[in-house]
């Protein structure tokens, strides 16, 4: 019938200090009755009957018992030999179901101690009122001197678990998207954990599921009302007592409360009150500190923001911005990882980012905030129970991803997003900044060395120490480990390698390429840039490279060289320094274009100045090219007669116009194809192809006589004639020189105005 056993725990656990209490103040709020003869006692039972607490009246000839069986009655009394006990059961907005009993002698009058019972109940019932809004009042006493939603939400939870014994209080508020805030407010720490990873982690559900079931007149929900289960979309199990309490503002739920104790002990219709009461009291409390909570964060993130934009436009070093970037998230987020990934073409940095690879991490919520340049939330990913990429973008392009991600059930309202995506930009913008500042910087760089390519060209410089020059220049520039200029022979019939940083591989020869990396090169006119590439791909000897770029020199749509930088580290090239090698390989090209156009020039200018004779070069590739094809020659080889004296005479002038008239007298005295040359000053030569020793003695006498007669004022001539054939084999034109010098100087020994044939050796 009744069970002893829960006396103990029913009195510890459920109707703690706080029921004791109001029933003594009531006692002593009410002066003794004098029909109690002071003899008696006044008690406090549950609904069952133990006592859980008393106060005596006098001094009663009989003890208290800690039980009386109560009957289901309003109004009762029992008797035994020496006492009767008389109780009334606590009615009324209380949410202690109990009895107030006395223990009376058995004289007392029950009309007088029933009217005593009723007025105690009263008070009993005015105390515990007071005790409750005394209790809300404390509550919102302490949670108004404080704004904090966390400190606020843990003195709910601190004070309901002191009123009612609880097993567990978790508090839950929404934010105005209605995606749980963090409970992070339980009444056990351990529990806490749990609840977040495992329970709540829908809040979105929660929250429809919540204002579903609170109807207008539903005012808490609990076992018996509902399956808390399905309320929370859990897969757990919940075998404990549960009611759930809602916080609302402007008819609006803000949050919960969710109280849990073990499955004996049910809530109380008057405890249900109780919590109602607390909720509804504090509700306000809730939205304040909620909204403060939001607006502290919105200044915070205000703050952050601006530092960061300080950050960004007091320094152009792009490290600064990531760097408060990356803080300010881990700050602003404290439940998520942070990570910073970078492309390939992104400023090296001296901070700890991952370098994004778009073939590795192809799938990747970070490679799709990438590609797609916009931020990217994965609600559940693997291990991940919420991924967030934002891209780092700047006016021209994506420079990285900012990604958050969390194991623990989070939830990023749109103004969190809204947020971290414009950190991003932030750090993006920076990026772009900074790389503008490297591109103009660069640009000046550029132009510098396209101004010293110009210069080193007016100053007539060989090409292949312009190619030297060029070689340097661009290893310097791109502070490469090497770099080689190729340009193609006519003679060897393949691209030579003009300049090298490897010295010893300079005169490496490149056959037309037929296949491969080369072909494209050199035949197809496409630049190369090799990230990883392999030594055996490019087969140029003696270069180890992992990074290579290559880019055709062009000359009339013919390719004509090519310029190749390498390094032994992959990756060593961004696809900028790409696009500036072949930028600055259009400025190499017309710098050696002109520099083999000036050589051409020199080449092809093969008549003297003032008489308008061949040179001496000229001379020389015609007697090879008449050695090649014909069977014999004649070299004359003339000097004007004390031609000092004419000088001395009339003067340099006179001299050099006498010198072009013995120049005119030289050529319209001999044929076409002869080749009257300046050997230099005023000595002359005519070189007769297929012409023997015997003709080429007369044309000399004949010139010589021309001369004679026809200068004005009149100058001699002396001459000497050295003849090569086949027969005899052929002279080297030095040889061949040296004798007619000979002869020449044996003509001005017998008397000058003469013609001497050289002697047989
Ligand atoms: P020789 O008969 O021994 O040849 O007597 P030479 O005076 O001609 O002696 P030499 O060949 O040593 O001197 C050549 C002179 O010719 C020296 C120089 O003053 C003069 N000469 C050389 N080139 C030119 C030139 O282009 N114009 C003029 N006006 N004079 C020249
Ligand atoms: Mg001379
Ligand atoms: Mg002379």
């Amino acid at each position: 019938m009744i069970n002893q056993n829960r006396k103990e725990t029913f009195l510890a656990d459920y109707y703690s200090a706080q029921i004791i209490n109001v029933f003594r103040k009531s006692f002593r709020f009410i002066s003794s009755p004098s029909f109690l003869l002071n003899k008696g006692w006044i008690f406090i039972s549950d609904k069952s009957g133990n006592v859980l607490a008393f106060e005596k009246v006098g001094a009663p000839e009989f003890e208290i018992k800690p039980f009386y069986p109560i009957q289901e009655m309003d109004e009762h009394s029992q008797n035994d030999m020496t006492s009767k006990v008389m109780y009334l059961p606590i009615l009324g907005d209380t949410w202690f179901p109990g009895f107030i009993g006395m223990v009376l002698p058995l004289s007392v009058d029950e009309k007088q101690v029933s009217a005593f019972l009723q007025g105690f109940v009263n008070v009993f019932c005015l105390m515990q009122e007071q005790s409750i809004a005394k209790e809300i009042a404390y509550c919102i006493r302490a949670v108004n001197q404080d704004l904090h939603l966390d400190s606020v939400m843990q003195t709910i939870v601190h004070r309901i678990t002191l009123n009612l014994t609880l097993s567990d209080c978790i508090a839950v508020v929404f934010d105005e998207e209605q995606s749980v805030m963090l409970p992070r407010w339980s009444s056990s720490e351990q529990k806490l954990l749990q609840w977040q990873t495992k329970i709540l982690n829908n809040p979105k559900k929660i929250y429809e599921n919540i204002v579903a079931r609170f109807s207008a007149k539903r005012r808490v929900l609990h076992n018996d009302n509902a399956n808390l289960e399905e309320l929370l979309g859990s897969e757990n199990t919940f075998s404990e007592r549960w009611l759930i309490a809602p916080f609302r503002y402007n008819g609006k739920i803000i949050g919960f409360l969710l109280l849990m104790r073990d499955t004996e002990h049910p809530f109380t219709t008057q405890e249900q009150k109780f919590v109602c009461r607390f909720t509804k009291d504090l509700s306000l409390a809730v939205h304040n500190s909620t909204v403060y909570m939001r607006t502290q964060r919105d200044e915070q993130k205000q703050a952050m923001l601006f530092e960061i934009t300080k950050k960004f436009h007091s320094s152009i070093n792009v490290d600064n911005v990531l760097q408060a970037v990356i803080e300010n998230t881990r700050k602003l987020y404290p439940d998520m990882s942070v990570d910073l990934w970078l492309s390939h073409d992104s400023f090296s940095t001296t901070l700890p980012v991952k370098q994004f690879s778009y073939s590795i991490d192809g799938n990747s919520v970070s490679a799709q905030a990438f590609m797609e340049a916009r931020t990217v939330i994965i609600p559940s990913d693997g291990e991940r129970s919420l991924t967030l990429a934002a891209p780092l973008r700047g006016k021209q392009g994506v420079y990285g991803v900012l990604e958050l991600y969390s194991d623990k059930p989070i939830s990023l309202p749109s103004r969190e997003v809204e947020y971290i995506t414009m950190l991003a930009d932030t750090a993006g913008n920076a990026f772009e900044n900074a790389q503008l500042y490297e591109q103009s910087n660069r640009l000046i760089k550029e132009l510098l060395l396209i101004d010293e390519m110009t210069r080193q060209l007016n100053k007539n410089i060989k090409l292949h120490d312009l190619l030297e020059f060029i070689m340097r220049k661009l290893t310097e520039s791109f502070r490469t480990e090497h770099c080689c200029i190729f340009s193609w022979s006519d003679e060897k019939n393949a691209f030579m390698m003009r300049a090298s940083t490897q010295k010893e591989i300079k005169e490496f020869a490149l056959p037309v390429p037929t296949a491969g990396k080369l072909y494209d090169l050199f035949v197809r006119k496409e630049s190369i840039l090799l990230a990883d590439g392999a030594d055996a791909e490019i087969g140029v000897p003696s270069f180890s490279y992992k990074s290579l770029m290559a880019v055709p020199l062009l000359e009339k749509e013919e390719v004509n060289g090519a310029i190749m930088l390498l390094d032994s580290k992959p990756h060593r090239y961004t696809f900028d320094d790409f696009k500036r090698l072949e930028m600055l390989a259009r400025h190499v090209k017309v710098a050696v274009t002109n520099a083999s156009l000036h050589a051409e020039v020199e080449r092809m200018v093969v008549t003297d100045n003032l008489t308008g004779l061949y040179n001496r070069k000229y001379l020389y590739d015609s007697i090879r090219q008449s050695q090649k094809r014909d069977v014999c020659g004649s070299l004359i080889l003339i000097d004007v007669d004390h031609f000092k004296n004419v000088n001395d005479t009339y003067g340099h002038h006179i001299g050099d116009e006498i010198l072009v008239q013995v120049a005119n007298e030289l050529t319209v005295s001999i044929r076409t194809s002869d080749i009257a040359a300046r050997w230099g000053g005023e000595e002359m030569a005519v070189y007769l192809p297929k012409v023997q020793s015997d003709i080429a003695q007369q044309v000399a006498e004949r010139l010589r006589l021309n001369v004679m007669r026809k200068t004005h004022p009149t100058v001699t001539i002396s001459s000497g004639i050295a003849t090569w054939t086949k027969e005899d084999g052929i002279l080297s034109v030095e040889q061949l020189f040296q004798r007619a010098d000979e002869a020449l100087y044996q003509a001005k020994r017998a008397g000058r105005n003469q013609v001497r044939m050289a002697e047989f050796a």
